[in-house]
């Protein structure tokens, strides 16, 4: 399994001035090739490199390594483009749109992502620093930081080439991870069913219940300071809004990974698959009243499922979808189901058997039950091959 891997990188002023010469001219460089190519046609990397590769040595000063990947972005992006004509992206053929994208050469931006190999880049783990090839050689004990279960990742499974990055005036790398996957334990004993929601971000059918209240206050006070800096339409209120957007997606996101190991190992330790709802439904179903809806839409369903996914693959979980509906209303005893088993937002009481128990919980069992379905039925859905976790 492939994982992608984001850690930022802390350069010095004077490292930073290296790292941004080197991304321009790299750049550069990719451009003009880009323009030879045009002209000549020679869009595969072999041919490309006896047109560019000396020049591009000479004039921008990259190394063998450098100049190598420089041609063969070059040709990737060509064949992307290709790709995307041919499927209809920038219209039919003859079209303005169309005339545009294919009659003129790719200009890649002066900041664009720019590969490096092993060889133009080491990872010092223990250290948290790069040693990094740029045009004016190479920057030993450049340091980077993440957050721990990516830095985890990194040290133990990185493999093959990383982008340097830099986007709103910071420094990446983004590096690719292969993961070994678990043996898929073929045999679950029964299903963990994961209610996602709004009072409780996600409930198990064991009972657990993860952020409450607690979290939702303070998604509250941060949504509140964030609508009133962007009324304020200053340059410096924009700013600081953009900032807390940023702490608010860091904290979501480390919430989403302890929901998820903490999910994934009670799977595993018991013998059991995960059972999950179809995130296409969970908004649709909210039908709720204006101030919650905000605060749901604004949770990060999508990636705790897809952490979910990944940590599942990793310890050999078989995670299942189901689809959601009618499990708020559904009474996992007898399954009668009406709108009138949900006397309040958090309870669940049976109009028939006269099942009482806390709604979410309630609806938590129903996906577990709907989770055994998919999987006898053997409608076993896979993790994504590739997922973001930076
Ligand atoms: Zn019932």
């Amino acid at each position: 399994m492939k994982l992608v891997v984001r850690v930022k990188v802390l350069p010095t002023p004077l490292q930073a001035a290296a790292l941004e010469a080197t991304l321009h001219a790299c750049n550069e460089a990719a451009t003009w090739a880009a323009s030879v190519a045009f002209e000549n046609e020679a869009r595969r990397p072999l041919e490309l490199r006896k047109h560019t590769y000396a020049e591009i040595r000479e004039r921008w000063g990259l190394g063998a390594q450098a100049a190598q990947h420089a041609i063969k972005k070059t040709c990737d992006a060509y064949t992307t483009l290709k790709a995307n004509l041919r499927n209809g992206r920038y219209g039919r053929p003859g079209t303005k749109r169309h005339t545009r994208a294919s009659g003129k050469p790719v200009v890649f931006r002066p900041q664009a992502a720019q590969p490096y190999d092993d060889r133009m880049l080491s990872w010092q783990h223990q250290a948290r620093t790069v040693s990094i090839w740029t045009t004016a050689g190479r920057l030993k004990g450049v340091a980077f930081t993440g957050q721990a279960e990516q830095l985890e990742v990194l040290a133990a499974h990185r493999q093959g080439e990383s982008d340097l990055l830099f986007r709103d005036g910071k420094w990446f790398l983004i590096a690719t991870c292969e993961i070994p996957e678990g043996d898929l334990n073929t045999h679950p004993v029964g299903f963990l069913g994961v209610d996602l929601g709004i009072v409780n971000i996600a409930v198990t059918s064991d009972g657990e219940r993860h952020c409450g209240r607690r979290i939702n206050r303070k998604r509250e006070r941060d949504r509140k300071l964030r609508s009133k800096l962007q009324k304020k339409q200053t340059k410096s209120a924009k700013r600081r809004a953009k900032k807390y957007a940023g702490k608010e997606a860091r904290r979501n996101k480390d919430i989403n990974h302890k929901i998820s190991k903490r999910i994934v190992a009670e799977a595993e330790r018991t013998g059991r698959g995960i059972s999950l709802e179809t995130l296409t439904g969970i908004r649709e179903r909210a039908r709720l009243r204006k101030p919650q809806r905000t605060t749901l839409h604004s949770w990060p369903f999508a990636q705790l499922g897809s952490f979910i996914a990944y940590k599942a693959k990793r310890a050999g979980v078989p995670v299942v979808y189901v689809d959601p509906a009618y499990t708020s209303q559904e009474c996992s005893l007898c399954h009668h189901t009406e709108r009138g088993n949900r006397p309040a937002q958090a309870v669940f009481a049976c109009r028939v058997c006269g099942f009482v128990d806390h709604a979410d919980h309630n609806a938590s069992h129903n996906i577990a039950h709907r989770g055994w379905y998919v999987w006898v039925c053997g409608a076993q859905s896979m993790a994504p091959e590739l997922t973001l976790i930076a």
